[in-house]
């Protein structure tokens, strides 16, 4: 199933995971993909690491999507890719009947200015991929509180759009806290006429540091009430997950309510954490 034909349908709802570490067995994620199945996702998704590091692995964790019987989304990105690269390992993965690319430049790893690949951005890639498949449904990044290395909306906006003219059909957000700040880019995505339905990636609440680190990563605000929560039980980790994960459920409605095409929450390959969040929320 092609993602940008189910949002036509129906609000969707999805899972992303991350491939383990070259060293370590897969297994435990085939687990969990297994169980996640319970909760009838509308598709999975798998990272890919950049500068080439764990490139097979996502390969490997999306056969197991899909031999669990689920849709499988890879997420692909620029960094170290040629284009002759790109379409080698882009066929592995639709001989395996994946059809839902999620198109990205990639996080440049440490001291690198550039891709060192055939593009720099992710426009190229989306255009490239659209070209070289076009049976594909590509999906691309969005930012709600802008991308980290921007400094202004506008031109943010500008490269979304050239995205979408690219041949982008879904769009995916960053996390992103601030339910208000995502009300705000909606309209700002309506007038800058960038029409692609867009999917809310949700990361659960589960501990200060991956909160903290995600957060200085990617530029993403802390709204009041999740500071409060991290001021209030951010020194006892076993009482701040407990609270983050009613925050996270909250989370979950406020954003259902705000209006948004998909509910992507990132697993953080933590199944039980997600499992409770889930059957707490009521969904499926
Ligand atoms: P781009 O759209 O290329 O933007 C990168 C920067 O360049 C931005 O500041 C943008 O404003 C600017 N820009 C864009 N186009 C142009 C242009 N034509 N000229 C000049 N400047 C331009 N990273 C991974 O490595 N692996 C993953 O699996 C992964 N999954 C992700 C999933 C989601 C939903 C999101 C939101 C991000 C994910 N990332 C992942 C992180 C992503 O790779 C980084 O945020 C990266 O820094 C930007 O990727 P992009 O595709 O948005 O890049």
């Amino acid at each position: 199933v092609k993602i940008n034909e189910l949002l036509q349908e129906k609000m969707s709802f999805s899972f992303e995971v991350f491939p383990p570490k070259e060293d370590k067995p897969i297994e435990p994620l085939v687990e969990i993909i297994r169980k996640l199945s319970v909760f009838k996702p509308d598709f999975i998704s798998c990272t890919y690491g950049a500068g080439g590091t764990n490139k097979g692995r996502s390969l490997e964790v999306c056969e197991a999507i899909v031999k669990s019987q689920n849709e499988a989304m890879t997420h692909f990105t620029c960094i170290g890719n040629t284009e002759q690269e790109i379409v080698d390992e882009l066929s592995q993965y639709t001989a395996m009947g994946i059809e839902n690319i999620l198109a990205l430049r990639g996080d440049l790893p440490a001291g690198w200015s550039g891709t060192k690949g055939d593009f720099a951005y992710a426009n190229q890639l989306i255009r490239f991929i659209k070209e070289k498949f076009p049976q594909a449904c590509i999906a691309a990044a969005c930012y709600p509180e802008m991308h980290i290395e921007e400094s202004n909306f506008e031109t943010d906006l500008a490269y979304l759009k050239i995205k979408q003219e690219s041949g982008a059909q879904v769009l995916m957000t960053q996390l992103c806290h601030d339910v208000e700040a995502y009300k705000r880019f909606l309209g700002m995505l309506e007038k800058a006429k960038i029409n692609l339905p867009v999917i809310l990636g949700l990361m659960p609440v589960l501990s200060k540091e991956s909160i903290l680190k995600m957060t200085l990563v990617t530029g993403c605000s802390v709204p009041r009430d999740l500071s409060a929560l991290i001021g209030k039980y951010g020194d006892n980790p076993e009482d701040f997950k407990k609270a983050g994960k009613e925050y996270t459920v909250n989370q979950i409605l406020r954003y259902i309510s705000a209006g948004i095409d998909g509910l992507h929450i990132y697993v953080l390959n933590k199944y039980d954490d997600v499992a409770d969040i889930l059957e707490i929320a009521n969904i499926r």
